[in-house]
């Protein structure tokens, strides 16, 4: 298997030798194309010969036990016969790049290599034209060496630290190595300490770090240099020149990156609700490998998980716990530590390449420290080999599915497999479950369980809605926000209580628009418009990321009126701070969040009470649990239903109730203001009365009446180019065919709301999949018509994407 997006697999030869010694999973360097060299993964050791080509030899054996095992290869082959994509994708999605080494990949010189570790001749002839070079590809490596077999040399200046790779592309793994300092053997003898200090009797400082280190080392434990310099006040430099006259030397000892230094606790006490519903999902599954939990905001639904987590840790089995990349912050991380401690490893995309190496191998050894790995979605790609549970949390959660790029998965249905091919349970849950988990837990697909309990016996919050057109009418509209909400604030804050208000847009104003000619400055790459950014004084484009300083007259007539419209956070920020000068406001959005601590400092410091009103888009909807929030205001509700998507409806009431459940979580009941244009939306009235099955129903209606999932399933074709009449050509050929072969359920060809990204023009079409045709016979059908479309001259540029569950 090749970490490429091609559909096949290769054969290459191998001596007896190896094929002795190889085994599934381990993996290979071999060449493939013309030159190009990757680390490839065995999937087959046998003896029939390729019918089509030559089998090439393989460069060599990378692994000495298989990287991946055939638990893993199997969930893989699922989802790529399942979301229509290459092994190979999947294979390349699984693997940290770390172990994906390739000819593609890029070594530079590492600045910091001290010279004193010896190299080969090969690696020094690498090392040296690094120093001509800045940068080196793996084939100008090969080509340096005049062999072929070249990464075991790359490896081997890798751990010398005397290359790294580049770290755009890969950040190589390197475990962390923690310096230690003992004495060297010349002075083992008892009577050493005498010696030596008479040898330093001139060198004050030498022989205080001598000293130091005799102190030191009565406790027999190794002796950390930090720890030697701190206790014998002494310089690295005096270390180094202790080393330097064979006193003293150096050594590595490894250590993980992810370490938890605390005690563990006992679980809390379930209440008498929790303890039900953990008796009721232990009930359902004795019959159901899949539970529904659908429990309130702040109902415990964590505690339950914990309990249900540490009964699969007694059977000794590994446990999964996933959560929306974004919600993966501190405050779930050592809520579960507190519990659980070292057995936790936590595994997401802001954590460095070394750390998820790491994490692979502590599960692939089944290590006691990796008993439980808490995750985002990739997660379930890791190399588990005796899963016992698997908790889906916030499983209506819409970034479980991965768009871009293939594949495109959604790992709440990837996991329910998973858990299939271990033979483990697996329990979703969530205060606002998706339509169609709540709807196979009512087809009795699932198991279903309820939590309707705030912990504590707090009520939910009570929710009002106020009427911006009727406060614009009365004028009692204090730039966005009226004086219901600003009253709601102030009482909150005289109290000392915290507030969370709610903007589902970043930046300043979306639009900056001509007030004379009525034009807004666009995006040169993309089909939108530009978004105003106060606080850098510029315009973005938050499809590609394009930027330019705010112009200061419009570029369509000259003029200089170009005005805000509409709002974002960054506006609502600056308000609140006008109004509320002698309180601290704080903002969490996409650009005040960058960073891999970005969440932590600013949870942190309004969990510290540093900041009273904290103003951000929906990521502080996801189960952050705040003990003084009282109050949640929402700034704008109408902008989330007016948004063209089938599930816009269901998506706004997930979202407000979960922003709504922050309030008043631990001692009394919260406040929830909501501001709209429409108080009388449905959606609106069944948010105010957290009427989850009400909205179930309706919108389960019409989901059944205008052809949708859970009813219907989606498969959306996306193509791409940058020349429109071709990519216009390549669609409507593509629609016939699929018209002839699905008819009426095929949509489209349609273009997208924002029609151009990166200067590339997007066509779709949908395809409806009615209840009863069979899923797989249609994909057989797609991919037939694919390779037709593939095989047409004209169209082979034109990028086809193609995306099951498109949702
Ligand atoms: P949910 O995930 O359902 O929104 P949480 O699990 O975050 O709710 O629980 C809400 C709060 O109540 C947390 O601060 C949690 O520590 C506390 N809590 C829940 N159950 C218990 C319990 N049985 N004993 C003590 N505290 C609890
Ligand atoms: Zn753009
Ligand atoms: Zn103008």
């Amino acid at each position: 298997m090749l970490p490429i997006p091609i559909q096949k697999t290769f054969t290459y030869s191998v001596t007896e030798d190896e094929a002795n010694f190889l085994k599934k999973g381990m993996r290979v360097a071999v060449s493939f194309g013309k030159s190009k060299m990757y680390s490839a993964l065995v999937l087959n050791i046998h003896q029939t010969k390729p019918t089509l080509y030559e089998a090439k030899e393989i460069h060599q054996i990378l692994d000495e036990v298989p990287l991946v095992n055939e638990l893993q290869l199997k969930h893989w082959q699922w989802i790529s016969s399942y979301y229509l994509c290459s092994l190979g994708d999947v294979y390349r999605a699984a693997l940290p790049s770390a172990f994906l080494l390739e000819s593609e990949s890029v070594i530079n010189k590492n600045e910091e290599f001290s010279e004193d570790a010896i190299l080969t001749d090969d690696e020094f002839l690498i090392f040296e034209a690094l120093q001509h070079q800045s940068q080196l590809t793996i084939h100008q490596v090969i080509a340096i060496l005049g062999k072929q077999k070249v990464m075991p040399i790359i490896n081997s200046l890798i751990k010398k630290e005397a290359i790294i790779i580049k770290e755009e592309i890969y950040e190589q793994y390197k475990p962390k190595l923690v310096k230690y300092v003992r004495l060297h053997a010349d002075y083992s003898s008892d009577d050493s300490l005498g010696k030596l200090l008479e040898e330093l009797s001139r060198a004050k400082k030498q022989r205080e770090a001598v000293l130091g280190y005799f102190q030191l080392s009565t406790s027999k434990k190794p002796i950390k240099a930090k720890d030697l310099e701190e206790k014998a006040k002494v310089s690295a430099t005096i270390l180094k020149s202790l080393v330097d006259k064979n006193i003293f030397e150096f050594y590595h000892i490894q250590t993980d990156r992810i370490q938890f230094n605390g005690d563990t606790n006992d679980l809390k006490v379930l209440n008498e609700f929790q303890e039900k519903a953990l008796l009721e999902i232990k009930e359902t599954f004795k019959e159901k490998d899949v539970t529904l939990l659908h429990g309130i905001t702040s109902s415990g639904k964590t505690e339950v998980y914990t309990k249900l987590i540490q009964e699969v840790l007694d059977q000794g089995k590994q446990v999964v716990f996933l959560l929306p990349e974004i919600a993966l912050t501190t405050q779930i991380i050592t809520r579960l530590q507190f519990y659980f401690g070292e057995q936790i490893s936590v595994f997401h995309s802001k954590y460095s390449m070394n750390e998820r190496v790491e994490v692979w191998n502590n599960v692939l050894e089944n290590k006691p420290k990796a008993r439980i790995i808490l995750g985002a979605r990739s997660s379930i790609f890791l190399p588990f080999s005796n899963l016992g549970l698997i908790v889906v949390d916030e499983e209506h959660e819409t970034s479980y599915k991965q768009f871009e790029p293939s594949p495109r998965y959604n790992a709440r249905d990837s996991a329910i497999v998973l858990a299939k091919i271990h033979k483990a349970k697996i329990l979703l849950g969530s205060a606002t479950p998706s339509l169609e988990s709540y709807f196979n837990a009512q087809q009795n697909k699932y198991g279903f369980v309820e939590l309707n309990r705030r912990h504590g016996n707090v009520q939910l919050p009570k929710i009002e809605l106020i009427d911006v057109k009727e406060k614009q009418r009365k004028k009692e509209m204090t730039g966005h926000f009226s004086d219901r909400l600003l009253k709601l604030i102030q009482e909150a804050l005289d109290l000392k209580e915290q507030v969370i208000l709610f903007q589902n847009r970043r930046g300043f104003s979306p639009v900056v628009e001509c007030n004379t000619c009525g034009v807004s400055p666009e995006c040169p790459n993309c089909d939108v418009s530009l978004t105003y950014h106060k606080f850098r004084h510029e315009l973005r484009c938050h499809y590609c990321n394009y930027q330019r300083s705010m112009p200061n007259s419009c570029g369509a007539c000259g003029s200089n009126t170009l005005d805000n419209k509409g709002f974002g956070t960054e506006q609502i920020e600056l308000e609140l701070t006008q109004l509320f000068p002698n309180h601290k406001i704080g903002r969490m959005d996409l650009d005040t969040t960058r960073g891999k601590y970005g969440y932590q400092k600013i949870i942190g410091a309004f969990e510290a009470k540093e900041i009273d009103v904290l103003v951000g888009t929906q990521m502080l909807s996801k189960g952050l649990d705040f003990e003084n929030v009282t109050l949640v205001g929402i700034i704008n509700a109408d902008s989330m239903l007016n948004f063209p998507d089938f599930r816009a409806h269901e998506r706004a009431y997930d979202m407000m109730v979960q922003v709504s459940g922050r309030s008043g979580r631990s001692k009394k009941q919260g406040n929830v203001a909501i501001q709209t244009y429409n108080p009388h939306h449905q959606i609106l009235q069944q948010v105010s009365t957290t009427s989850y099955a009400e909205m179930y129903k309706e919108q389960l209606q019409e989901r059944w009446q205008y052809k949708y999932p859970p009813y219907f399933r989606l498969i959306k074709i996306t193509l791409k180019h940058k020349d429109y009449n071709k990519v216009d050509s390549g669609v409507n050929w593509l629609f016939k065919a699929l018209y002839s072969s699905f008819g009426e359920h095929v949509l489209g060809p349609t273009a997208p709301a924002v029609s151009r990204v990166r200067n590339q023009y997007i066509k779709n079409i949908v395809i409806k999949i009615p209840p009863k045709q069979n899923l797989a016979q249609t994909k057989k059908q797609l991919q037939k018509i694919k390779n037709t479309f593939e095989a047409v001259k004209d169209f082979r540029p034109i990028r086809f994407i193609t995306d099951v569950d498109a949702y």
